[in-house]
């Protein structure tokens, strides 16, 4: 399997806060990834530290065989990371043009791209006239113009009406079908399952979960745990490998897993190193259940 991009550790404060925490996965070249979060968990500032936009605190990110430097690298990654901006008085065709006379692209790429996202009938028309969906789709065109080995979405569906947000993901899946590696992030469960076969979810700066998105719906859930001194808990918790974000509520430490680990290997883990437990039950809402939980009481509009 050829690894396009790994994420270690990494962590990114702003002042006082801490936006990322810790966060490490890797994308395999060929899939589709989505980062899903509520509002301010950390996705535009993954996406911007790994686009050499955003600086990180610490902790690691190589793309591809990590032997080219991050400049070169970049050349072969297509990124959409704010809205669209072209110039508002070129027809669509010029603006891509423009682009590939910057970036030493051959013209043929153009219609090529035009085509893919549906805006053939539209190349004549200037900017301006077009709708958000079609200046997204305008943008996802030129990101494609030299053929990148990945493309990063962030939020693509954002402020789109019903049509418009089917066309997008429509077209990333088309996009996907052909081979391009594709990263989104998203605040919407829904999208990152219709569109993506892999999942990091993160909530608070910290990776909740990492794996397929089948995975997610299937998880079989998370621990309530709770000893007489919850913090020599966590910090014994933390050693061991299934266990992804630990959390205290009302004296009860909830222990969600990234990988499966049974009760009774969890409680012999703890015994074994005398951690003795005074609470222990297994809650069976799935990961997919929790998110919707932890982002109800989000406004989508906010971000
Ligand atoms: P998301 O994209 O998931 O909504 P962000 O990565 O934008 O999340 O933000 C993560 C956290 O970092 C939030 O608490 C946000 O307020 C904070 N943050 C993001 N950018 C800045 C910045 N430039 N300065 C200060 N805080 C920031
Ligand atoms: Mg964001």
């Amino acid at each position: 399997m050829e690894t396009i991009l790994t994420i270690e550790n990494l962590n990114k404060r702003y002042g006082r806060i801490q936006a990322l925490k810790n966060v490490s996965f890797s994308i395999q070249k060929g899939r589709v990834y989505g980062i899903l979060g509520p509002n301010g968990s950390g996705k535009s500032t993954t996406l911007g530290i790994v686009l050499n936009v955003v600086n990180k605190s610490s902790g690691n990110y190589r793309w591809f065989d990590g032997n080219v430097e991050t400049h070169e690298a970049l050349k072969k990654v297509g990124a959409i990371i704010e809205r669209p901006n072209f110039y508002p008085y070129m027809t669509a065709e010029q603006n891509l043009k423009l682009v590939c006379k910057i970036k030493n692209i051959n013209y043929a790429k153009v219609n090529e791209k035009l085509e893919l996202v549906g805006l053939s009938e539209r190349k004549d028309s200037k900017f301006s006239t077009f709708s958000l969906g079609m200046k997204q789709r305008l943008a996802i065109a030129s990101a494609l113009l030299n053929d990148p080995e990945i493309l990063i979405l962030d939020e693509p569906t954002n402020g789109l009406d019903p049509q418009g947000i089917h066309q997008i993901r429509d077209i990333i899946k088309k996009i996907a079908s052909q081979g391009t590696t594709i990263l989104l992030a998203s605040h919407l469960l829904d999208e990152v399952e219709k569109v993506c076969s892999e999942v990091v979810v993160l909530r608070k700066g910290e990776v909740l979960y990492c794996g397929s998105v089948d995975g997610m719906s299937s998880n079989e859930g998370f621990f309530e745990i709770s000893s007489n001194d919850n913090e020599v808990l966590k910090s014994v918790l933390s050693n061991l490998d299934a266990v992804g974000q630990i959390k205290e509520e009302e004296g009860k430490v909830l222990v969600y897993l990234k990988s499966e680990l049974s009760a009774s290997e969890l409680n012999q883990f703890l015994f074994s190193k005398n951690v003795v437990l005074n609470h222990l039950v297994k809650r069976k809402n799935s990961l997919e259940a929790q998110f919707l939980e932890l982002t109800k009481n989000t406004n989508p509009k906010s971000n």
